[in-house]
């Protein structure tokens, strides 16, 4: 059942009805999140009795799977989020693509999956971002990469499935929340949580957010951007946003952070944001955080700036966080300096415009 880490050949089919270049230019003119698609996408199969085969780049289509496949009862499925950008000096790089490898296989491991060896995750997600170049948007966009992995066999048993298909699909992006850089307005759920100890918090899985959509649906219908979720066992200690990690900036040079306790993500810009917000002389402290240090600090203006970060916002000052209670604001309502510097050293790295001394920015074209 190990799978090999032998390189397989990607077979390149290029799409032959790709859509026309004024098509796409126009569609750049106003890019949303995820709703416009490239046109290719690299797929590789596996199956228990052969492992990772078939890999190939061709042109977008829909899949034809099974009614009974296990993925549509059962939720065996992971993804990736990551990013190609154009540079300015028209290079497209990735950053950090080896970090989304391994995680991908940290998820698979916690979901019964199998192993992608790290080359041909690599692999299908240059060869796609190649051949679809022209599909990386200038200036402040980038390509939104999703690779991911769903379990294709049609089995209503309750085991891991036998056969997955890994897939890499692309969407040009402009910024994540509308209105760009704007402080968002966090609510606190009182009834639901993200993640169990023991459970998948840590993995990078669907699942994990289908359950987090309900409490989603409250923060919005309470005109908040996004939920941050609390701790399942004590519901007292501060974890993550639904898809973003946390970050809280006090007027020590301080900057704290909840720890990877196995219930959060491990973000990558994450743990770019520990590294660089430690070089440039800040303390980082993972440490457990509670939501009535958060309210008590936020109010004695202990805390200077609070922050959310993931590949798809970047880096999104919170600008006032409203719970059952009531609500209260962060500082300077989410204008702070240590969260703009930080955006930008690490979106100049990303783009070529700032050194990049980690070799965090591979060039793929
Ligand atoms: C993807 C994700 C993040 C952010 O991870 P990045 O690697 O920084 O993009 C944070 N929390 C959750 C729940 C996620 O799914």
């Amino acid at each position: 059942m190990t799978t090999t880490s032998a390189m397989l050949d990607f077979q390149i089919v290029p799409n032959a009805s790709s859509m026309p270049e004024a098509d796409r230019l126009k569609a750049f003119e106003n890019l949303g999140f995820g709703t416009l698609f490239s046109d290719h996408m690299a797929v590789v199969r596996w199956h228990v009795d052969t492992g990772w085969h078939d890999a190939e780049v061709s042109a977008r289509k829909p899949f034809q799977v099974d009614p009974a496949a296990s993925v549509l009862h059962y939720a065996q499925e992971i993804f990736e989020g990551m990013k190609a950008y154009k540079a300015a000096d028209g290079k497209i790089t990735l950053f950090r693509p080896e970090e989304n490898a391994r995680r991908f296989n940290l998820s698979a491991e916690r979901m019964a999956m199998p192993e992608l060896p790290e080359e041909i995750f690599l692999k299908a997600v240059e060869e796609l971002v190649k051949i679809d170049a022209k599909w990386v948007p200038e200036g402040e966009g980038s390509l939104y990469l999703r690779p991911f992995m769903f379990a294709s066999e049609a089995f209503l048993g309750v085991r891991p499935s036998r056969e997955y298909i890994f897939c890499v699909i692309a969407s040009p992006v402009g910024p994540y929340f509308k209105g760009g850089s704007k402080p968002v307005t966090l609510w606190v759920s009182e009834h639901y949580t993200r993640a169990a100890p023991g459970g998948t918090g840590a993995a990078k899985c669907g699942g994990n957010y289908a359950a987090s959509l309900l409490a989603q649906k409250e923060a919005s219908s309470r005109g908040c951007d996004q939920v941050v979720f609390l701790d399942a066992a004590e519901h007292k200690w501060i974890e993550e946003l639904g898809g973003m990690n946390v970050f809280f900036v006090m007027d020590d040079n301080t900057v704290v952070t909840p720890p990877l306790s196995g219930t959060i993500l491990p973000g990558i810009t994450r743990k770019s944001i520990i590294q660089l917000a430690t070089d440039s002389g800040l303390t980082v402290v993972e440490r457990p955080y509670s939501f009535e240090e958060w309210m008590a600090d936020a109010k004695s203006g202990k805390m200077r700036e609070a922050f959310a970060c993931g590949t798809a916002a970047v880096v999104a000052a919170i600008g006032t966080v409203r719970h059952p209670e009531g609500e209260f604001v962060i500082g300077n309502a989410g204008t702070g300096m240590e969260t703009e510097k930080l955006r930008n050293q690490l979106t100049g790295i990303q783009r070529g415009s700032v050194a990049d001394p980690y070799n965090w920015v591979k060039t793929v074209a």
